[in-house]
């Protein structure tokens, strides 16, 4: 088969990341016969010094008319970096609202892995973390909260502020439909978490999963309260596979879930459209301290590119033969700098890169 990726380095160490991803992509192509054609497009702060404009409509839509999108990182540092002295809306963290919102991702996928070499960088106690854990937060990313009514005004004497949680059934059954396929593909539990108990969007989140649910008779259901949530992801990690929540609740939980890994540099993630699109990236920024150095862990884009080929593509023997790769050079003991350890073999990015590549056979 052959695949149209629109690829976007971006900033910093970006396009470090995205040349290391390319090339496991070529191996990919290699060994299981498919053709990745890639066009690569401007973002971020390049894209301010090339055209003036973090994110050009033209990119947008050649974006648009890509099988799925990989995307380094944008943005720089505050202060050093000219970009910083336009307007909000043109600095290079505008190009990222507009394409998500301009490819219309609704689902947001965080995967929170710790890979059994990497326990030490855990910051859970050793008997909660043995063995390593694997689940992923899926996010509602474009109703709820972020995106109510809202306004700031005198009542009664005082300022008041008043932020509106709205949710259609049709946005969260689209949601909950996407959870319950990603769990297809993996170990066929879904956890759907939201605060029923007190709000009325929740009630009606934790009704619509439900009925959802009974289309997919081979995935197991159950419901948690965001608060208890919140403990257990910290208490007893292992128990979940494919966590399915609203948009604020998805913000916060999957930033303490990433914390739980320890090592920003491993952690992919991915945000989906309607259909078989999506926007595949690193969890992590543009890390301008280290970039141009090969010092960057090009693992996270490694593993948002097996994502990729998993969500985009349907391509599982793929996926896993990338994630197998990196399981593989880990155990193996190579280790970029934010990773290692003693007794470690520390590589650079483009080395990280080539031994995974020559894992793929
Ligand atoms: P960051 O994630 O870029 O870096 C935080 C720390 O982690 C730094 O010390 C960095 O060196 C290290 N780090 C990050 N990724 C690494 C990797 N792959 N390998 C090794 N070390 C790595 O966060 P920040 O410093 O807060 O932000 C830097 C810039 O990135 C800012 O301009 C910010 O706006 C932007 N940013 C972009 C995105 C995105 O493009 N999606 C996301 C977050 C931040």
């Amino acid at each position: 088969m052959k695949y149209h990726i629109a690829v976007i380095p971006g900033d910093g160490i970006g396009p470090e990341i995205v040349r290391e991803a390319k090339k496991v992509l070529d191996r990919i192509g290699e060994v299981y016969g498919h053709e990745f054609e890639y066009e690569e497009l401007y973002m971020g702060g390049c894209s301010i010094d090339k055209f003036g404009d973090p994110l050009t409509d033209e990119t947008l839509e050649r974006a648009k008319a890509a099988d799925a999108v990989l995307l380094g990182a944008v943005g720089g540092r505050v202060g050093v970096d000219s970009w910083y002295e336009l307007p909000p809306e043109k600095r290079p963290e505008a190009g990222l609202l507009k394409i998500r919102k301009g490819l219309g991702l609704f689902c947001n996928l965080r995967p929170a892995i710790l890979f059994k070499e990497l326990e030490g960088a855990c910051p859970l106690k050793s008997d909660r973390s043995q063995g390593g854990f694997d689940y992923v937060i899926v996010r509602e990313l474009t109703g709820g909260l972020y995106f109510g009514y809202r306004y700031t005004k005198e009542i009664n004497g005082e300022m008041t502020a008043v932020d509106t949680l709205i949710y259609a059934e049709s946005e969260i059954r689209r949601i909950a439909k996407k959870a319950f396929e990603i769990a297809q593909k993996r170990n066929k539990k879904v956890c759907s978490v939201d605060k029923a108990n007190v709000l009325d969007s929740s009630r009606l989140w934790r009704k619509v999963v439900a009925e959802v649910a009974k289309d997919y008779q081979d995935v197991e259901l159950s419901d948690m309260l965001v608060d208890a949530c919140a403990m257990e992801l910290v208490s007893d990690p292992k128990q979940f596979d494919v966590v399915v929540t609203e948009n604020m609740f998805g913000d916060i939980l999957s930033d303490e879930a990433s914390m739980t890994t320890g090592s920003l540099g491993m952690l992919p993630s991915a945000s989906l459209a309607e259909g078989s699109f999506g926007l595949y990236e690193p969890s992590h920024g543009s890390a301008p301290d280290i970039a141009g150095q090969d010092k960057a862990n090009p693992i996270a884009t490694i593993l948002s590119v097996a994502m990729m080929l998993r969500y985009s593509f349907d391509l599982q023997a793929e996926a896993d033969a990338v994630e197998d790769a990196v399981k593989e050079v880990l155990a193996d003991g190579y280790r970029t700098g934010d990773i290692y350890s003693e007794g470690t073999n520390k590589v650079g990015c483009i080395e990280m890169g080539d031994i995974i590549v020559s894992k793929i056979k």
